[in-house]
């Protein structure tokens, strides 16, 4: 344990207490507390929070895992549930539904990739869909859930999971983790941001009611705003709505859906899309839209009626421009969350990208001076992640065969990123999807996407002809069984909840 750090950032100053800010909040005094920096946050409760966003992926299970938060007090303190993919429905054509799920669906055969096999079943006439070799999708279909024991070897052991959970009460148990760890927080407005004359760095912010809070490093937290990182160092923005014309939401509450499905649903609509999150006390829906094609009454009629019960709450309007900052690290200014950029949540990222962030902040701390090599890293490895999701979002437009609306017509016909069209291109010949650098999902990932919205290959990978197709055939069947059976001894969702205390 030092005192005191010898020098460089020793006070890391966090603007916002959303989600991104609490994250950090919690993570960097875990982790800098015991080598001496000190955290502090601020946060206008007169602003407030964008207070969505309730659906994430599995590395979440990860970041609680490194603040010590046991998985039962988290769902019980955020009125959480289990996550196991998403259901889309009406995105390839009207009427057509698949699920994206997590984890691989089958297993690999010397070497070749399971959905290769697969295509060679569809080829010769094979029927069944490639998401039934899939323990999630099978599981979520029966609305059951069960994790497996460490060390556990029966399909169970292929179930990974995410968690559906309401963003404000996550924050208010990451604030409760970060003052426990001595995050002190300041609440009050930022009206002024001081920089250094010489250099250009982030001195210190002046609150409404006059008090000043220096610091060595600044964490920009504070959403669509990016109070630091544009509005004090104009860093600039990568702006993708060409790519993905989504800029309005309308977000709605409604009850508690019974029994409790341990799924998203994302259902296309003329315009756009509407989610559907699943909380133990009450339903998160929303109605994601490009106002380019339609009108905010048209999509809150939409919404109403495709909601699953009355409304709980108000219905909510949020604006946003998909894309990112030029740079999420600038001068001794860090941005994360809404204030480092923003890719619309058909696939639940952004919580995501704000954990990524934070690792890789961590891991590439400044010591006694900021070394630009390190700041190049941080903003490279950024830029990578955030386009990995933006491709694989697209991907969903771009792969549909709906042509019931302007909207869908031009998505589908719309010039996608470079490295998506090489993606595609590699799809569309033999089937083969490589990883690439940066990748948030994985091929199982895109190969449920790709299927899922029938976008075909012209032909499978020769390689699988190596294989014998009776052997092959017969072990996917057995696959198959021996998913359905796990899934159908497991409990109903709601079962697999930890009991209130
Ligand atoms: P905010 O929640 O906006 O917090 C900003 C903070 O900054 C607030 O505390 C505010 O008070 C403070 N602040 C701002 N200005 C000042 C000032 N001048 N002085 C002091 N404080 C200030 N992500 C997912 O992972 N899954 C999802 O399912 C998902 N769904 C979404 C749906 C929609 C429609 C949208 C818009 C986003 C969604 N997201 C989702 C993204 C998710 O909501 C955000 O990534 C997450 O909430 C983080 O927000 P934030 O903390 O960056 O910003």
């Amino acid at each position: 344990m030092v005192d005191e750090a010898p020098g460089g950032v020793r006070r890391i100053v966090i603007v916002g207490g959303g989600t991104a800010g609490w994250m950090a909040a919690a993570a960097l005094s875990r982790a800098l507390g015991p080598i001496g920096r000190s955290v502090v946050l601020v946060e206008s409760d007169a602003i407030g929070t964008v207070g969505v966003g309730e659906a994430t992926i599995p590395p979440i299970r990860a970041f609680n895992a490194m603040l010590d938060i046991d998985e039962d007090r988290f769902l019980r303190e955020t009125m959480g549930s289990y996550k196991l993919g998403i259901e889309f429905v009406d995105w390839s054509r009207i009427g057509a539904r698949y699920f994206h799920p997590f984890g691989a669906a089958g297993q690999d055969f010397h070497g070749v990739p399971f959905h290769q096999l697969w295509l060679r079943h569809r080829a010769r006439g094979g029927t069944t869909r490639l998401t039934e070799y899939s323990m999630c999708t099978v599981a979520a279909r029966e609305g059951r859930f069960g994790i497996a024991a460490p060390g556990d070897r029966t399909p169970l052991a292929h179930i990974a999971h995410a968690y559906h959970f309401d963003a404000t009460l996550y924050a208010a148990l990451l604030r409760r983790v970060s003052e426990a760890q001595g995050v002190v927080r300041h609440e009050g407005r930022v009206v002024r941001v001081d920089r250094d004359g010489e250099h250009g760095d982030v001195t210190a912010l002046l609150l409404n009611d006059g008090r000043r809070i220096a610091g060595d490093l600044f964490v920009d937290c504070s959403g669509f705003a990016g109070l630091l990182i544009e509005g004090a160092l104009a860093t600039g923005y990568h702006d993708w709505l060409h790519w993905l014309p989504m800029d309005r939401a309308l977000a709605m509450p409604t009850g508690r859906i019974d029994p409790l499905p341990p799924y998203t649903r994302a259902t296309a609509h003329p315009a756009g899309w509407q989610w559907r999150i699943p909380l133990q006390h009450r339903t998160g829906n929303g109605h994601v839209f490009a106002s380019a094609f339609t009108t905010a009454d048209a999509a809150e009629a939409l919404l109403r009626a495709h909601a699953p019960g009355d409304p709980c709450g108000d219905v909510r309007s949020l604006s946003f421009t998909t894309g990112m900052r030029r740079r999420a690290w600038s001068h001794n200014v860090v941005a994360l969350g809404l204030a480092a950029g923003f890719v619309e949540p058909l696939e639940s990222t952004s919580i995501h990208l704000i954990q990524h962030g934070i690792l890789r902040l961590l891991a590439l701390f400044p010591g006694a001076v900021v070394h630009p090599a390190e700041r190049d890293a941080y903003n490279a490895d950024m830029a990578r992640a955030f386009a990995a999701v933006r491709d694989f979002v697209v991907l969903h437009y771009k792969a549909t065969r709906r042509d019931d609306s302007a909207f869908w017509r031009m998505v589908q016909a719309m010039t996608v990123p470079d490295s998506l069209a090489h993606r595609i291109e590699l799809w569309r010949a033999q089937g083969r999807l490589i990883p690439q650098e940066g990748d948030v999902f994985q091929v199982p990932s895109w190969a449920a996407v790709l299927t899922g919205q029938e976008w075909w290959p012209a032909a499978y990978d020769p390689a699988v002809d190596r294989l014998n197709a009776a052997s092959v055939e017969a072990a996917m069947a057995d696959m198959r069984a021996a998913y359905r059976r796990t899934a159908l001894a497991l409990p109903p969702h709601a079962a697999a909840l930890p009991a209130a205390e």
